[in-house]
């Protein structure tokens, strides 16, 4: 059952602070939309937001900081509820590690605060610019999947405000459904204005890693097999120009929590953990993506491939200590890098393949799309474990995202190639996308990846709780909204 309060209790008692014409983007670059951009600082303005919708019969979409690479946080001609400046810790608790904070905190702003208290975010994903909101919305999971599940099994609690102005306070106890709903319900059920969450305890600000060259996609396999029992993070690079005996090749990162830090009092730092803002003491890594330019294309791609993975094989077995934001926000160190990838964008393909089918999925779609002149620039492998949210992107098994860089030339072949394999091989092998990285489901598909039950208990509590569907995005129209 789902439990609620009037918003007559609460009523928006602060002026709307005036919406602006704005055109989002979705992270990858390949989808834009115009709509009325709203900044609410308090979760009254986040109320007068969606009643002034209801009042104008537009729609809504809550956005964060947009780092979802297709159109789940765009909403054509419509509202865009920018949460951004709902940014304040509320408590935090050095003793237990419970923090609650608004849901436009960033991953960034929770491990600045917690760090120096010993405490680190249990899940991240691979950038820190990701608000809070977005993460549980999506309900994002880090380079430990396997071992610590996605954010929804460390959030303790959460508020959100309905469309039609209810309060709604979720916890494990109280509405687990919707918790379980709503995480991964990407905004189509209420916007978040509060979250709690529990931290893990760490002694170090550095992770042990060490890492080892695979020559084949049978090697990365056997490599997590080995390493999963006693790693606390594995991530694995795959050359994707490589092919034959080859397919498959790259470098897995194993990492391990570090206990005997001498010095834990200058590595749990901000200042221990960031790189410094220049190259070489005079490039300014802000410009560094300048430097990529020339070589977003397939030749230079190809040999920055092999160039990583023949560095990577004379390095592997050495360990290293790293700092954790070193290690956990790779995408982070180049600065605006994918504006490289410029003119164009990125088209993320990531399939996440239950572990028996995972091998055979792996390597049609290594071989599959650069037969059709399409090869990933980089791609990425992990290993996740099956979690309890409603619209379940992860399962038992391993995923690859491949990253393409899409022109407009190239979009409708590389759409079909992509398309093809989703229908043919990764859904009859139970395979599963993640809803902040597709640009591809459609309605259709969408319904036979998640499951008609999955589906339509979704759709049943969005008439619950939306029934005018005031909350909306072009991911919601394209792959969820019930046929009309
Ligand atoms: C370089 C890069 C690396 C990444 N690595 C990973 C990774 O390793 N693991 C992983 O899981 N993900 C990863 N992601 C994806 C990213 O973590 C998610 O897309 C996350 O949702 C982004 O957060 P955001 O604040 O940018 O949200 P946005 O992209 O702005 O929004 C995401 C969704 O959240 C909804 N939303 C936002 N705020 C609220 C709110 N307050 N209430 C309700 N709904 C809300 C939006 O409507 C939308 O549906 C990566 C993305 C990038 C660009």
């Amino acid at each position: 059952m789902i439990t609620t309060a009037s918003d007559q209790d609460v009523r928006a008692s602060v002026p709307l602070p005036p919406g602006s014409f704005g055109v989002a983007e979705g992270w990858g670059m390949l989808h834009r939309a115009a709509g009325d951009v709203y900044r609410p600082s308090t979760p009254e303005g986040v109320l007068a937001v969606l009643r002034l919708a209801r009042e104008s019969r537009l729609s809504v979409v809550p956005r964060g900081s947009g780092y979802s690479y297709g159109d789940t946080a765009l909403n054509a001609e419509n509202i865009i509820l920018d949460t951004t400046r709902l940014n304040r810790i509320l408590d935090w608790n050095p003793e237990t590690g419970i923090i609650r904070l608004e849901p436009g905190a960033t991953v960034e702003q929770l491990w600045r605060y917690t760090l120096e208290d010993g405490w680190w975010p249990p899940v991240v994903p691979g950038a820190m610019h990701p608000t809070l909101g977005g993460c549980l919305a999506t309900n994002v999971h880090g380079k430990n999947n396997w071992k610590a599940g996605t954010i929804l099994d460390h959030i303790l609690a959460a508020e959100m405000v309905t469309a039609g102005g209810e309060h709604i306070s979720l916890s494990r106890e109280n509405n687990p459904e919707l918790l379980g709903a709503t995480v991964g319900g990407v905004g189509m059920l209420g916007v978040f204005t509060s979250l709690t969450l529990r931290l893990e305890r760490i002694s170090s600000g550095l992770l042990n890693v060490r890492e080892e060259a695979v020559r084949s996609l049978d090697e990365m396999f056997a490599s997590f097999r080995s390493h999963s029992p006693r790693a606390d993070y594995l991530i694995g690079w795959i050359d994707g120009f490589a092919t034959g005996h080859d397919l498959g090749r790259g470098l897995v990162q194993i990492a391990t929590h570090v206990h005997d830090d001498p010095e834990p009092g200058r590595t749990l730092s901000a200042r221990a953990q960031l790189l410094p803002d220049t190259v070489l003491g005079i490039i300014p890594r802000s410009r560094l993506w300048l430097a990529m330019k020339p070589v977003v294309n397939d030749v230079g791609m190809r040999a920055v491939n092999r160039l990583r993975y023949a560095a990577g094989s004379k390095r592997a077995g050495r360990m290293t200590r790293v700092p954790h934001v070193q290690f956990h926000f790779f995408h982070d160190f180049v600065p605006g890098w994918k504006r490289a990838w410029q003119p164009g964008g990125i088209l993320q393909y990531q399939v996440f393949v239950p572990r028996e089918n995972a091998p055979a999925v792996f390597r049609a779609i290594l071989e599959e799309p650069p037969a059709h002149g399409f090869t990933p620039y980089l791609a990425v492998f992990k290993l996740h474990r099956a979690d309890a949210s409603l619209l379940r992107y992860s399962v038992d098994g391993y995923s690859l995202s491949l990253d393409f860089h899409a022109t407009e030339r190239h979009y409708a072949g590389l759409q079909r190639t992509l398309t093809g394999l989703t229908t043919d091989v990764v859904l009859p092998a139970g395979g599963r996308f993640y809803l902040a990285k597709d640009s591809l489901l459609d309605r259709p598909t969408a319904r036979r990846m998640l499951g008609d039950d999955a589906v339509d208990r979704f759709l049943e509590l969005k008439r619950q709780l939306d029934p005018d569907e005031v909350l909306q995005s072009n991911l919601y129209r394209r792959a969820l909204r019930a046929p009309r």
